[in-house]
């Protein structure tokens, strides 16, 4: 029991976290300068400090204990700004075209503060009854914007990974045939997957989750164009039935994470259609590209998906995180996440979020994309998707025109190529010079890392191993794609020298 001369001094309590409003306001106003101020420098800076983890750690004095008092937050962020600023990967930057990661929108970076103070808990619609709606808004754009049903369902989530992971579960409680939710697997046959193996490794991880194990995937062949092969699915298909097993859920890649392939998602809907099997398109890359001008013609059949994931932090431009998981319909969510009876929701006429997916307290992710989307339009979107993959189409046209270079991939906006020294062109796909070439190509790509003027990664095409661009970047401009192939000319030829009298030395006779 506290003693009434506690309660007295806590009757005006000063706890050390409180901030007065003319504090927030200045300290508020100085970090916004100091982020325009980054964020109109970032063209100057270098993509990435390339520091090994042992720097990072002593600039940040790792080591240290967690502080006894406190110190005051004006300096706090300060440092913070400097220490980040300073020795990040910089993905806004116009020559970052690494992996598949965005420039944020500077719109989503102010929508985050908003976000922030409001401290919407959108599990419950009680609980965030204005950010609740919001993010339905949001949902219903979202599949608007690709072509998916109006009528569907969905949610934000933290990505890409937790995206899928909440369809699969989705079509796990809809397809197994017993209720797996209840009774677990130990309720029925080996419940089978389909996917090919460009597969992202989100896959692994949600049949793990899932209880079925990385056993239940049916790996198939990505032949042509690394797309996934029909005929080897028809095969394992009926194998899986011949030997006892459940078949339950197809995926096909709208945008494969290594080289933007899109399956052939008509025949995989219909084959999925004929078979009684769920249909997930993993779009969490490819997706957005369904509104652009000149979209591959498989993009056309989203529509046709049971599910879809995709990832408003890469092609929407929202600072990270944001996933979103579409059902085609709505109740799939339900059945699979609620533990409340369906006619309890039925009831009420507003969305419980933390009905729909795995959290329960859930931070307001659909802000970043509201203002956004709101900013930009749908015309603004299709034209910064179109944009992009323009640039990456120059860009293979750029190496595929020099003879130094090699194109090996384009689709949707990442483009993929290698350096090959003049003197080896004609004994391409030799082993030996394969094997040089795979080592050269991964040396120029650390060198094009540590050199801070471009980021970008690498992708195995067929054995062999390929720089890979990837322009998800409403800042990369025609002049960043010409700059490219030059530095990756300079450093080809660098490193080529610099190996050139091992391999010679390596030569038989
Ligand atoms: C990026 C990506 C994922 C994973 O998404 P995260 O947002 O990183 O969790 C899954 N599939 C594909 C095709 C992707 O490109």
């Amino acid at each position: 029991m506290p003693s009434s001369l506690r309660l007295e001094q806590l009757r005006s309590r000063e706890a050390p976290l409180e901030m007065g409003s003319e504090e927030f306001r200045a300290l508020g106003h100085a970090l916004v300068d100091r982020i325009a101020e980054f964020m109109g420098s970032i063209r100057s800076r270098r993509v990435t400090p390339a520091e090994r983890p042992e720097a990072v750690r002593a600039i940040l004095g790792a080591a240290e204990t967690l502080p006894e008092q406190g110190t005051g937050a004006e300096q706090l962020l300060h440092r913070a700004a400097d220490l980040l600023f300073d020795h990040s990967l910089l993905n806004g930057h116009p020559r970052f075209c690494g992996y598949i990661t965005s420039s944020p929108a500077p719109v989503g970076v102010l929508a985050e503060l908003l976000a922030a103070a409001v401290n919407a808990n959108v599990g419950g619609w009680k609980l965030a009854p204005m950010a609740s709606e919001i993010e339905a808004q949001v949902v219903r754009w979202i599949a608007e914007f690709i072509g998916y049903g109006a009528g569907c369902g969905g949610l934000l989530v933290s990505g890409g990974n937790m995206a899928n992971l909440t369809c699969f579960l989705a079509a796990r409680a809809a397809l197994a045939g017993w209720d797996i939710r209840k009774d677990g697997l130990a309720g029925g046959p080996r419940l089978c997957v389909y996917a090919s193996t460009e597969t992202h490794t989100w896959i692994q991880k949600a049949a793990d989750i899932a209880g079925l194990g990385t056993d239940s995937i049916r790996w198939l062949p990505a032949t042509a164009g690394q797309r996934l092969d029909l005929s080897a699915l028809r095969t394992q298909y009926r194998r899986d039935l011949d030997d006892g097993h459940r078949p339950f859920l197809v995926v096909g890649s709208a945008g494969t994470v290594s080289t933007g392939a899109v399956d052939p998602l008509g025949e995989l809907s219909a084959f999925c259609r004929e078979h009684t099997l769920w249909f997930h398109v993993d779009g969490a890359y490819g997706a957005f590209a369904a509104a652009a001008a000149g979209a591959p013609e498989d993009l056309g059949s989203l529509s046709l998906a049971d599910s879809i994931a995709v990832d408003p932090h890469k092609w929407l431009y929202a600072p990270l995180e944001a996933g979103c998981a579409l059902v085609r319909e709505p109740g799939a969510l339900l059945r699979a996440f609620s533990y409340h009876p369906p006619y309890y929701n039925f009831e009420v006429d507003a969305v419980n979020y933390f009905d729909l997916g795995p959290q329960n307290s859930r931070g307001f992710r659909a802000l970043k994309i509201w203002l956004a989307f709101q900013q930009a339009g749908a015309a603004g979107y299709r034209k910064m998707i179109g944009d992009d993959i323009d640039l990456a189409k120059h860009l293979y046209s750029l190496a595929e025109a020099h003879p130094e270079l090699e194109a090996l991939t384009h689709n949707l906006s990442i483009t993929t190529l290698r350096y090959v020294p003049p003197e080896l062109r004609a004994s391409l796909g030799a082993e030996q010079t394969e094997a040089y070439l795979n080592e050269l190509n991964q040396r120029l790509l650390a060198l094009l890392e540590s050199s801070g003027e471009a980021f970008a990664s690498n992708a195995i095409i067929d054995g062999r191993y390929a720089l890979r661009f990837c322009i998800v970047n409403f800042r990369t401009s025609t002049a960043d794609v010409e700059a490219m192939p030059q530095l990756v000319l300079r450093l080809g030829r660098e490193v080529h020298e610099e190996l050139k009298p091992a391999r010679a030395a390596d030569e038989p006779g």
